[in-house]
């Protein structure tokens, strides 16, 4: 039985109080994780604060750079290491974990580093009121110690795309992974030690939200700010913490993505991207596609291929040659994805395709799977078509006009993404200037430049991470200004 330590000060501890890992292709326990009370978080933020003050705090940013570069070399030197770690947590595809969640989680410590070792400062020469000259230049220092709060479903890649910056910046960090996925966050502590990363500069604490160590974390007043990708709801009840001590938040938060495909639009393609932007990851993507409008010419005929396309998707564990649509992350998730399913029936919806569980055999008779599903004839108000699923599910409107669909993506209190398919150039740029979200794929799903602002519009977040924009919270940005 494996046991997931909390990480602190460079060494990995202890608690007496654990609670289970259980693998969500067979629902067997497979870990033990070590919760962190209220002395552990304690313990981190000091050491923390500490290596603020330490060879940390006084590391040039080439050295500091140098280590980022090391850290990710070491990743991808344990490749085969951190992927069975994620396989296990998330039973996700192998195919999706080797290609997106491991190299990326590697390639955002070299991305920031390469940037915070590039990226100038403004600087401004002016007129003084009394005929001399003054000259002001920006400088930026590290905001401080950082609690970084993690969700399951890309574990390694969400929580590196938020270490990556913090460190390149000069920071110290506690990260508390998600109470489902201790593995990667746990192993990356060892990378750290033994690629030399100063003591108390990257911290694990294990546990829940609520009374656990997220809410002992974000309720510290050791910690100078807070960054949190995760639901809407519960980025509102951090906010409210960070409210004292004012304390600045980084949220990536919820969504319900419109994709939205044109008459115009390579079929084939379209079709491609929708089957990938609603069933990648079992549709556990904030970036997924939940509300699907297709133009009413070839509505029919979309929603036939669509159909086509997810029941060939092979369901199964992540080394099932082929396998395209692994399980859900837990039992409780599980429960909460079919109770949208019964609820899009007794609201009346066509079930198009799926709508329960897939018949699995053997031990992952047990496993958190679901079928991929996809209903149209609801209207605008019903539940699946309003609120997040994080399912592999979609509801298929047809729609006539660009204002008209504008107007549905629109009505929504999120605003993270969209997708939309269309060979009209024009059009696409309309309904990219239009569509309130913070990422506009068009022709394209989930395609990412890593130096590009990354975020949500509405209640979708609070900042944008990504290149520069990370450093707008991850550094405090002081002016200097010298009349001479
Ligand atoms: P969640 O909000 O339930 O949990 C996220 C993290 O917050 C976990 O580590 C959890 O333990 C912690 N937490 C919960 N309550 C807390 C509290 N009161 N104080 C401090 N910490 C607390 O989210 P989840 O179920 O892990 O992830 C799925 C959600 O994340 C979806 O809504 C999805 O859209 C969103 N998401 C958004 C993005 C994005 O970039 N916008 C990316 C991935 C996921």
């Amino acid at each position: 039985m494996k046991h997931f330590l909390n990480f602190i000060n460079g060494d990995f501890v202890a608690t007496d109080k654990t609670f289970e890992n259980r693998a969500p292709v067979n629902n067997q326990v497979i870990g033990l994780v070590h919760e962190a009370g209220q002395a552990e978080v304690d313990a981190a933020v000091k050491a923390a604060r500490a290596a603020l003050k330490g060879e940390w705090g006084q590391m040039s940013v080439v050295k500091r750079v140098e280590l980022l570069y090391a850290v990710a070399d070491e990743i991808n030197r344990r490749f085969d290491d951190f992927l069975a770690a994620e396989l296990a947590d998330t039973g996700k595809p192998r195919s999706l974990a080797s290609h997106i969640d491991i190299p990326r989680g590697a390639a955002n410590f070299k991305v920031f580093a390469d940037i915070v070792k590039n990226v100038p400062t403004e600087s401004f020469q002016m007129a003084t009121p009394d005929g001399g000259t003054a000259v002001s230049y920006g400088v930026r220092s590290p905001l401080g110690v950082v609690a970084v709060i993690c969700p399951w479903n890309l574990p390694l890649l969400l929580m590196t795309w938020k270490v990556g910056p913090a460190l390149a910046c000069g920071n110290t960090v506690i990260v508390k992974p998600s109470e489902e996925t201790p593995a990667t966050a746990t192993l990356l502590g060892e990378v750290m030690k033994k690629v030399g990363i100063p003591d108390g500069v990257y911290n694990v604490v294990h546990g829940f939200g609520p009374n656990s160590a997220g809410e002992f974390l974000t309720k510290h007043p050791g910690v100078n700010g807070i960054t949190f990708t995760g639901e809407t709801r519960t980025g509102e009840t951090i906010m409210a913490a960070a409210a004292k001590g004012v304390r600045p938040v980084s949220f990536e938060l919820g969504g319900k993505n419109a994709g939205i495909v044109f008459a115009d639009a390579d079929f084939d393609k379209a079709v491609a991207g929708i089957t990938r932007s609603c069933f990648e990851n079992c549709g556990q993507v904030c970036l997924g596609t939940e509300r699907v409008y297709v133009q009413r010419p070839i509505f029919d005929r979309f929603v036939a291929a669509l159909k086509e396309k997810a029941e060939g998707l092979k369901v199964g564990p992540s080394d099932m040659p082929g396998v395209g649509l692994g399980p859900l992350i837990s039992a409780e998730h599980k429960q909460k994805v079919l109770g949208y399913y019964a609820k899009a029936k007794a609201e009346g919806a066509m079930v198009v395709t799926g709508g329960g569980v897939p018949d699995m055999q053997g031990e992952f008779a047990n496993g958190h799977f679901v079928q991929a599903t996809i209903w149209t004839g609801l209207p605008e108000t019903a539940s699946v078509v309003r609120e997040e699923i994080f399912g592999p599910c979609c509801h298929i409107a047809p729609f006539d006009t660009e204002a008209e669909v504008i107007a549905m993506a629109n009505a929504t209190d999120y605003g993270l993404a969209t997708t939309i398919w269309t060979q009209d150039l024009g059009r696409a740029h309309r309904m990219a200037n239009a569509i309130e979200v913070g990422l506009c794929w068009i022709n394209s799903w989930f395609l990412r430049d890593l130096r590009t602002a990354f975020g949500g519009a509405k209640g979708s977040g609070i900042g944008r991470e990504g290149g520069v924009h990370s450093l707008e919270f991850y550094t405090e940005l002081r002016n200097v200004m010298i009349k001479y």
